[in-house]
C-alpha cells in the first residue's frame, strides 16, 4: 500500500483521512487524535469539516492547511439556516450526513488517491461513530475503517442496550404521561458491567411514543453498523471505566481507550507552535486574567456546552441562584444558549452580583478548569466537559441535558464520587443551596478529593507505561498502519 507513490508523493508517511461529526464536541476529541497521530507518530493528516463548520473554523481559530496537515471539506447536505448560513441542529445533521456525505467523502478520498496528488495513499479512515457511512468508503478502497467513539463507554453500553429497551416493550413509551407519572424512573439493572441505572439515564431519544422515532431509529441503525468496523477508539481512560469496558470489550471490535484525548495530546504538542484549536466560537481571553484575581477554589465555572438551549424560565433560575450562592462565578452564556427573551441577566443582576460575577461568549475551557481559582463546574455533563473536569481535578453540580449526558451525570454523581445533580426542573433555591456546598460544605470537600484522585489517575493514563499511551501504539501498530 505504502510503496504505491504518485510523482508528487514522495513521503511514505501513512495517511489518515479523519472525518469528525460535525458539532464542537467531536471536532475537539478528533483534532486532539489527529494532532497525537501527527506529532507524535509521524502521519500525514487529512482533517475533513462540513463546509459551514470549516468556515467557523477559519473565523475564530485559525486552522491552516501545513504539507503534512491538511483540511478538506464537503457540503453537510443541509439547506442554508435563514441567515444564510448552516445549522448546529444534531437530529438534522445526524440525519442528513448518514444520507448525503458518503459521495463527497469519496470524492476526497479518491483525489487524495489520484496519481497527481501531492499526499501519499489513503492509508485509514477514523470516523466519528454515528457516521458509520465512512466504513463503507474505508471498505471500497481496502483500508482499515476506526470508529472513534467521542462519548464515555458507559454511554456506548447504553446505546447498544437501547435495542434490547425496544424488544423489552419499554421503549417506545405507550403515551406522554410516561414523562411525567415515575415512569422514567424504572430501575434498569441488567445492563451488563454497568451500575443500576433508571430508564431516565438512557439517551433521551428514548423518550418517545413513535416507533418509527427517525433519531431512535438513527441510533439503533448507527450502533448495528459500528460492528463492521476495524477497531473502536473510545476517548475515556481504562481506570475510570474498567468494569464497562470489559463488558463492552465482549460484544465490540477491538476496543482502545485513548483518552483524555485533550490532556495526551496537549502533553505531546506543549512544547511545539503547532497546537492547532478547533473552536467553532471566538474565545474571549479576558476572563482567564479576570480569574486571576480571584482566591484559589472561589469560583463556580458554569458552562452547558456547545449545544444545550435553555428556557428564558431556566436561565433566570441558575442566574438568581448562583447569586444567592454569593460566590464568585464565571458563566459562559454563547449568543444561542437561550431560547427567546434573555433578560434574566440585566441591570438589576449585576447590581446584586457586582463584580462577583462575569460573563463571556465563549472561553478557552480546558485553560479555564485548569485555573485555581475554580473550585467547581456546573455543567450540563458532555463528555469533553466532564473529562477536562476530571483531568484538572474539579468537583461537578450535573445538570444533563440530552443524548449521553444523562448517564455521564449518573456516573459522575454515583460511581466517580464528583458530582451533585441538579433537578432537572431547575430551582434557584437548590441550585444557590449546591454552589455553596460544593465550594465550602462538607460533600464538596469529599468530592475535590476524588476528582483530585481522578486526575492523577487521568496522568497516569497517558505517561509512557499508561494504559492509554500503550493503546496508541498498539492501535498504530495492529490496526493503523497493520
Ligand atoms: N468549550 C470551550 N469553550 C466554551 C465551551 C465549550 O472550549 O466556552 C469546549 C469544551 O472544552 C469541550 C467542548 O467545547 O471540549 C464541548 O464539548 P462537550 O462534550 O463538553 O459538550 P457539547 O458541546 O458536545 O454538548
Amino acid at each position: 500500500q505504502f510503496l504505491r507513490m504518485g510523482p508528487n508523493q514522495e513521503t511514505r508517511k501513512p495517511h489518515a483521512v479523519c472525518l469528525p461529526f460535525p458539532a464542537q464536541g467531536h471536532i475537539n476529541p478528533m483534532m486532539k487524535l489527529a494532532l497525537l497521530l501527527h506529532h507524535y507518530k509521524n502521519f500525514h493528516i487529512t482533517f475533513i469539516n462540513t463546509e459551514y463548520n470549516h468556515n467557523r473554523l477559519l473565523k475564530s481559530a485559525a486552522v491552516q492547511d501545513s504539507p503534512d496537515f491538511q483540511f478538506k471539506t464537503i457540503p453537510d447536505g443541509l439547506p442554508p439556516a435563514e441567515d444564510g448560513g448552516g445549522t448546529q441542529d444534531i437530529p438534522s445533521l445526524c440525519l442528513s450526513t448518514r444520507k448525503n456525505c458518503l459521495e463527497p467523502l469519496t470524492e476526497v478520498i479518491n483525489k487524495l488517491n489520484h496519481h497527481t496528488s501531492n499526499s501519499p495513499p489513503v492509508s485509514c479512515l477514523i470516523v466519528d461513530s454515528i457516521m458509520t457511512f465512512g466504513l463503507r468508503a474505508a471498505e471500497e478502497i481496502g483500508v482499515p475503517g476506526v470508529l472513534l467513539r467521542t462519548a464515555s463507554a458507559c454511554s456506548c453500553m447504553c446505546y447498544k442496550h437501547v435495542i434490547h429497551l425496544v424488544e423489552k416493550g419499554l421503549v417506545p413509551l405507550k403515551d406522554e404521561g410516561c414523562l411525567t407519572n415515575g415512569y422514567l424512573d424504572t430501575p434498569i439493572n441488567w445492563v451488563p458491567g454497568m451500575i443500576p441505572l433508571r430508564l431516565k439515564d438512557f439517551p433521551n431519544f428514548i423518550r418517545t411514543t413513535d416507533p418509527n422515532n427517525p433519531l431512535l431509529n438513527f441510533l439503533i441503525t448507527e450502533v448495528a453498523q459500528s460492528s463492521k468496523a476495524s477497531a473502536i477508539i473510545i476517548n475515556t481512560f481504562d481506570a475510570l471505566e474498567h468494569n464497562v469496558l470489559n463488558a463492552l470489550s465482549s460484544i465490540s471490535p477491538p476496543i482502545f481507550t485513548v483518552g483524555p484525548l485533550h490532556l495526551f495530546a496537549n502533553q505531546i504538542t506543549q512544547n511545539t507552535s503547532k497546537r492547532v484549536r478547533s473552536n467553532l466560537w471566538k474565545e474571549d481571553p479576558e476572563c482567564l486574567k479576570w480569574l486571576d484575581s480571584k482566591q484559589p477554589n472561589s469560583v463556580i465555572y458554569v458552562n452547558f456546552g456547545s449545544i444545550a438551549v435553555l428556557s428564558s424560565r431556566q436561565l433566570t433560575e441558575f442566574a438568581w441562584g448562583i447569586a444567592q450562592s454569593k460566590k464568585n462565578f464565571l458563566w459562559v452564556v454563547r449568543p444561542d444558549l437561550v431560547q427567546g427573551e434573555n433578560a434574566a441577566l440585566g441591570p438589576d443582576y449585576w447590581e446584586e452580583t457586582g463584580d462577583r460575577g462575569l460573563v463571556v461568549g465563549w472561553c478557552p475551557q480546558e485553560e479555564v478548569l485548569s485555573h485555581p481559582a475554580v473550585g467547581g463546574f456546573l455543567t450540563h455533563c458532555g463528555w469533553n466537559s466532564i473529562n477536562e473536569s476530571l483531568a484538572s481535578g474539579v468537583p461537578m453540580l450535573c445538570w444533563p441535558f440530552f443524548a449521553d449526558q444523562h448517564v455521564n451525570c449518573r456516573y459522575a454523581c454515583e460511581e466517580w464520587g464528583v458530582g451533585m445533580e441538579i433537578n432537572s426542573d431547575v430551582k434557584r433555591d437548590e441550585v444557590g443551596f449546591l454552589v455553596r456546598e460544593l465550594l465550602d460544605g462538607g460533600r464538596g470537600k469529599m468530592m475535590k478529593k476524588r476528582a483530585m484522585e481522578w486526575k492523577e489517575k487521568a496522568g497516569k493514563a497517558i505517561s509512557s507505561d499508561g494504559s492509554s499511551y500503550l493503546n496508541l501504539d498498539r492501535l498504530v501498530n495492529e490496526v493503523l498502519i497493520g
